[in-house]
């Protein structure tokens, strides 16, 4: 992720939009303001290439308006290359709202915010992402139909958490089979860090394959009560990265493989759900590679969700949500091969067959 290489402080040295870091071709960029309510939102559309630019609405506490748009210039390129690698005929798009979820969110700044996405007739559609309920899907659908992740009682996919949880651990064991020559996770030592909504599912699915599991996370109520449940492993050191594990699985914050961590960790395989889990795409990426580390691209393997929400346009099931979560396995070897093949980093890969996806379709358009 480029935009890590300057600090967040240094941000507005540079040209307004167009200059920024994390400026990357995007096609249109919508602010959003509204007095009554107390909106201020930015939406991002990266890239429509593959079809209407699909991402989730991020409500956040941003220290300053350039963090804010950091963010979403960051997140909406991301959501290009998600869809792209799944298979989907989605670009890439994300919005951010300023303000802090808990005590700033209404349904009339949630409405509003909804007109604005339907300003846009349909070009970007909107889901949930961190400071987002399901509900919050709903209130923005009674102004605009261009919005996805909605209650399944109203017609919707409900919660993509789960099916995210579902994608990352065929990834992981795509990456099981690649490393270890059999994609059984029983007995493997496997650190979860974050175990909210998409790290416990993974938990679930690991410890009836068998798998060993610790988890860590920063609420002590929450590991208490999934060790409880699923009879696992609350980590207790000091420095989780360099845990004896076989198996990190990143699932709560990106950046967590940086310069600090990325000499220490010790497992073999990096696998999880969280969103940019490399500081530096590029550097973190060779140095895990270099390493003999393996690791599984997080936009590839944790695109159940959209995958989920992408029902809800196509029309179709939970059933074929599921079959086609289940196809990362098979994406997420043929990456690695690839990745061999050409001699360059596994994320570095996925990259690629995401744009020879754009590059293909643009040049079929311009037939
Ligand atoms: P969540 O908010 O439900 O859970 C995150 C968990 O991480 C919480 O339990 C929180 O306490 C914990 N946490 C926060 N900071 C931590 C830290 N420093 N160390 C350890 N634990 C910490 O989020 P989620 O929906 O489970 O998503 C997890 C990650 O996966 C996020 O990065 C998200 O962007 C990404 N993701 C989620 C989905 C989805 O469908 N929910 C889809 C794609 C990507």
């Amino acid at each position: 992720m480029v935009a890590e290489l300057v600090p967040l402080k240094d941000l507005h040295k540079m040209d307004p939009v167009f200059g920024q870091v994390s400026f990357d071709d995007h096609e249109q960029i919508v602010f959003c303001n509204d007095k009554d309510t107390g909106l201020k939102a930015i939406i991002g559309i990266h890239n429509r290439v593959l079809g209407p630019a699909l991402g989730g609405t991020r409500m956040w506490n941003y220290t300053n308006e350039w963090e804010a748009l950091n963010d979403v210039l960051r997140l909406s390129r991301g959501m290009t290359f998600k869809s792209a690698v799944a298979g989907l005929n989605l670009g890439g798009g994300k919005a951010v709202i300023i303000g802090d979820a808990k005590t700033q969110k209404t349904p009339e700044l949630m409405r509003k915010f909804g007109e604005f996405v339907h300003s846009l007739s349909g070009k970007y559609i909107t889901a949930e992402d961190v400071g987002m309920q399901t509900e919050d899907m709903d209130t923005v659908h009674e102004v605009t139909p261009y919005v996805t992740g909605i209650s399944e009682s109203k017609g919707g996919s409900g919660n993509p958490s789960p099916v995210t949880a579902y994608g990352v651990y065929m990834g992981m064991k795509a990456s099981a089979k690649y490393k270890y020559g059999s994609d059984s996770l029983a007995g493997k030592k496997v650190l979860v860090q974050g175990i909210g909504n998409v790290g416990v599912t993974l938990v679930d699915y690991l410890v009836k394959e068998g798998a060993i599991v610790t988890i860590a996370d920063i609420s002590e109520s929450r590991l208490q009560e999934v060790a409880a449940k699923y009879g696992v492993q609350i980590f207790t050191g000091t420095d989780l990265y360099s845990a004896d594990v076989d198996i990190y699985a990143p699932c709560a914050l990106g950046a967590t493989i940086n310069d600090d961590s990325v000499y220490k960790i010790k497992a073999s395989i990096v696998a999880g759900a969280a969103n940019n889990q490399l500081a530096d795409e590029n550097k973190h990426g060779k140095i895990l590679q270099e390493r003999g580390i393996l690791y599984a691209p997080d936009f590839l393997i944790n695109a159940g969700g959209i995958i989920n929400v992408y029902a809800e346009i196509e029309k179709y099931d939970k059933a074929e949500s599921l079959r086609r979560t289940e196809n990362i396995y098979n994406t997420t070897l043929e990456i690695f091969d690839y990745a061999v093949k050409h001699n360059i980093t596994t994320h570095a890969a996925a990259l690629t067959f995401a744009q020879n996806r754009i590059n293909q379709r643009k040049k079929e358009m311009q037939k």
